[in-house]
């Protein structure tokens, strides 16, 4: 049996369908290199933007006449585009299963009952696991507890669950022992992580113990006497404690949300890797009112001087070679309703001040069912279009001056993989190394490399 899975969308999507080609691996199937050769399609879906729901509904349409001349194959629907499953059926009927975002016990089971339906049972070529990664991630919340009003994952994830430490130190520990030496924690929004779990069983590491924090029975007493539940930050110290993971990310953070405890942990633990993703959004206090974001441009420029205050004086792993700094990402939405020429200037101007090393910039489009699609949609395409392009031009402009300063630096970079005949590496501020080197294989270290050139997008290096 042979599955196809298309993906599209954030790392939580990416992270769903590794998981689930891990599963399908482990009951027998094996991954087809194009639709027509699977038993098994699976589409993993995104409508976050309106751009990312035309290329699934591309693809759907795509598959029809597949699914005509070959009514054995089973195809299923999962991710964000899954909604009134009612409607969707009437839409495609050409779909076997609409499975929500991120399920994937269903995802297995429905993979189950069509190997079963089938002629295979040949239990001999179940294999177990498929080949480690280097780098993978690690879902730790879903959903959202946020009300942005453009957004529509709160809609179909709906509000946040966090998952207990145990289980995610269990999977990460699992990860480890397989070879993998780097995690992202992934959530629509890790910095409210744990809220929603029971009090610690035991009091919280104190920052500069490194005790590991397992169990969640017994009320921890704060200071206060009250109990407290676990945070992103304890869940960073514990997993810092996994033998074999050199490095830990997380992503994304919401400005409203994290704490000086966050940004403390990050600051003192060797694993947890200088690349904070802080989506901002808009740079004009009125725009992120309308947006429901819940901090003002102040807010967020304390906080981001807050956090290069923290790390600036962070030592790196050992041998890491300190020099870098902060990686700083952020997402801006361009176009939203009412955005005026002035508003969408502030936004620039506070780009060429705050110097992000990476920018996701989106031209907004309406959702369904979000409270900004009752707003005139009256910033036109092409007005959003330049507006997105000024962003991208201006990005270009501030990464490759940023990435220029690291020329003849010796930076600790990790080793993913063969790449055009190259190896790539990734920086503990997320970006990216090639190099060369002829013997054996790199893959999985850690290396230091002299940065020889530089680009807004990679850059070049030799090993020390
Ligand atoms: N945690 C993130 C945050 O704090 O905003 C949300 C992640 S969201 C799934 C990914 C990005 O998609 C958002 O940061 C936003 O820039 C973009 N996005 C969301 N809704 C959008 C819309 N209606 N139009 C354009 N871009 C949108």
């Amino acid at each position: 049996m042979r599955y196809y899975l298309w993906t599209i969308g954030c790392q939580m999507n990416f992270a769903d369908s590794r998981q689930a080609a891990v599963e399908l691996d482990g009951i027998g199937y094996s991954e087809a290199g194009q639709p027509q050769d699977a038993d098994l399609i699976l589409l993993n879906t995104c409508v976050v933007r309106q751009s990312a729901e035309d290329k699934v509904v591309g693809r759907l349409t795509s598959l029809q006449g597949l699914k005509r001349r070959r009514p054995d194959l089973r195809l299923a629907l999962m991710g964000c585009y899954v909604s009134e499953i009612p409607a969707l059926q009437d839409r495609y009927p050409w779909v076997d299963a609409f499975i929500k975002p991120s399920d994937i016990p269903a995802v297995i089971e429905f993979a189950k009952e069509q190997a079963a339906a089938s002629a295979y049972h040949d239990t001999e070529c179940r294999r177990p696991i498929a080949e480690p990664l280097v780098s993978t991630g690690v879902p730790i919340s879903q959903g959202c507890d946020h009300l942005c009003t453009y957004c529509i994952v709160r809609l179909r994830r709906g509000p946040e669950v966090s998952r207990p430490v145990d289980k995610i130190l269990a999977e990460v520990r699992g990860l480890a022992r397989r070879g993998v030496k780097e995690v992202t924690l992934l959530g629509q929004n890790v910095d409210s992580y744990g809220h929603d779990l029971p009090p610690l069983a035991s009091p919280s590491p104190h920052p500069a113990s490194g005790q590991v924090l397992e169990a969640q029975a017994q009320p921890e007493e704060e200071g206060d006497g009250s109990s407290r539940s676990p945070d992103l930050a304890d869940l960073l110290e514990a997993i810092h404690e996994v033998k074999g993971l050199e490095r830990i990310r997380f992503l994304t953070s919401h400005p409203a949300d994290m704490t000086d405890r966050l940004i403390e942990a990050v600051a003192r633990l060797p694993k947890v890797c200088e690349h904070i993703e802080l989506p901002l959004q808009s740079g004009d206090d009125t725009v992120l009112r309308r947006m429901g974001r819940g901090y003002t441009v102040e807010q967020y420029r304390d906080l981001v001087g807050r956090i290069r205050l923290a790390l600036s004086g962070k030592v790196a792993a050992p041998g890491a070679a300190g020099v870098q700094g902060l990686g700083l990402a952020t997402d801006v939405i361009v176009g939203f309703p009412g955005e005026t020429g002035a508003q969408f200037e502030a936004t620039y101007r506070l780009l060429e001040e705050l110097r992000f090393d990476m920018v996701h910039v989106a031209a907004y489009s309406p959702r369904p069912d979000t409270p900004a699609e009752q707003l005139p949609d009256d910033v036109s395409p092409g007005e959003k279009e330049r507006r997105r392009k000024a962003v991208d031009n201006l990005q270009e402009r501030i990464v490759g001056k940023i990435n220029a300063r690291l020329l003849d630096q010796t930076v600790e970079v990790l080793v993913e993989g063969r790449h055009k005949g190259r190896w790539r590496s990734r920086t503990r501020t997320n970006k990216l190394v090639f190099f060369d080197v002829d013997e054996e294989d790199w893959t999985g270290r850690l290396a230091h490399v002299r940065i020889t050139r530089t680009g807004p997008w990679s850059m070049q290096g030799a090993v020390m």
